[in-house]
């Protein structure tokens, strides 16, 4: 029997590379077909929970196979309904993933918050990842392993069989998705195959702390997804502060990046910007984000901080936070302010970390 390194990953694999794979092994060509049914619409990891497969080629592909989807180990419930997943993967490293509920409007329905990076190399100031240090990239497989194991765990715990709990998709949690370029933009396919996951393009969100050279890179792909800035100051001096790769791509070069994207894909963009207070809430910081964002017709996300233990930074009050919101709309911006959620449970926007022990509540 072949060593558990050497076995095949399936998840990830299209229709037709499943196809080739049952195929190269000796074995019909449908047998495909119920291979990424059990992947994709039933989630499984187990070729023996496969039952409309032969017990001879359940334990052929167990040999030589393997489903690495990965296993929710802790899930911590806010008030609110958001979920915060700890996620296992092959090597025991963990990522946190969370599952957002809709508005009222849209009830049950979810928007999954995934990781591309096992911690994040960026190190911004305010963000909890950014201070836990980088351990290493993902693969594209263990991207969309995410989804699965979300939407299963899901299922399970709110007894709700529905295939479209999770309607919508952002890259917002642990790690820097454009500097994992190739396994992001892999998995994104994955992810939106209309055949598998199907989650469409316009439902998809790719958040960006200002990786320039991948800004670039995703204006030449052919996609529809939104691209999410998160700028978090209007002046280099405040945005070197916060977030060390302002050093390397300025904001002057990222917004060309930014213009050049809109003009590349003909698609809106949104700014976030994580409202600091004392540092990136004057008057001034306002006029300064209304200067550079108004020619670029996008659209302004407030997120009022969630804090973080010991990285010094306050909350700004709801009234400086309207005040600011305020600046920005009699600016002419669109600006919408986020609803917080989550951060009860360290689930909110900055605030993901690879923590040991996570309080299982439900
Ligand atoms: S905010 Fe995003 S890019 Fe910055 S350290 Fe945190 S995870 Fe990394």
């Amino acid at each position: 029997m072949p060593m558990e390194t050497e076995k095949i990953e399936l998840l990830g694999k299209s229709l037709s590379e499943l196809e080739a794979f049952v195929v190269e092994n000796g074995q019909p060509k449908y047998r495909a077909r119920q291979l990424f049914k059990w992947i994709y619409y039933k989630e499984t990891a187990s070729f023996y929970e496969m039952t409309d497969l032969p017990k001879e080629q359940r334990s052929l592909f167990d040999e030589i196979a393997k489903i690495s989807i990965p296993r929710v180990l802790k899930q911590r419930v806010s008030r609110d309904g958001t979920r915060k997943f700890s996620m296992e993967l092959e090597d025991k490293k963990k990522v946190e993933t969370v599952v957002i509920p809709h508005n009222s409007d849209k009830p049950n329905k979810y928007t999954l918050c995934i990781s591309t990076q096992v911690g994040c190399p960026i190190g911004c100031a305010f963000c909890a990842t950014g201070q836990s240090g980088f351990q290493r990239n993902l693969t594209f497989y263990e991207i969309v392993g995410q989804v699965l194991g979300s939407k299963k765990e899901l299922q399970k715990r709110l007894k709700n069989d529905d295939d479209d709990l999770i309607s919508n998709i952002v890259y917002m949690g642990m790690g820097e998705p454009l500097l994992n370029y190739d396994a992001t933009i892999k998995s994104l396919y994955i992810i939106n195959d209309p055949k598998g996951i199907n989650i469409g393009q316009r439902h998809i969100t790719i958040s960006t702390c200002g990786e320039v050279k991948g800004i670039n890179q995703l204006a030449k792909e052919d996609l529809q997804v939104t691209l999410a800035i998160s700028l978090h100051a209007a002046s280099d001096a405040v945005r070197d502060r916060l977030i060390p790769l302002n050093r390397k791509y300025p904001l002057a070069e990222l917004l060309k990046a930014v213009e050049n994207y809109i003009a590349a894909t003909n698609r809106r963009v949104t700014f976030e910007y994580i409202l600091l207070d004392e540092v990136n809430n004057s008057y001034h910081d306002a006029s300064n984000l209304i200067k550079l964002v108004k020619p670029l017709m996008a659209n302004i996300n407030l997120i009022p901080y969630n804090s973080v233990n010991g990285l010094g930074f306050i909350q700004p009050g709801k009234d400086k936070v309207m005040q600011f919101y305020n600046w920005l709309l009699q600016g002419g911006l669109n600006v919408t302010l986020r609803e917080e959620k989550g951060a009860d449970i360290e689930a909110a926007c900055g605030q993901l970390v690879m923590k040991k022990s996570i309080r299982s509540k439900q």
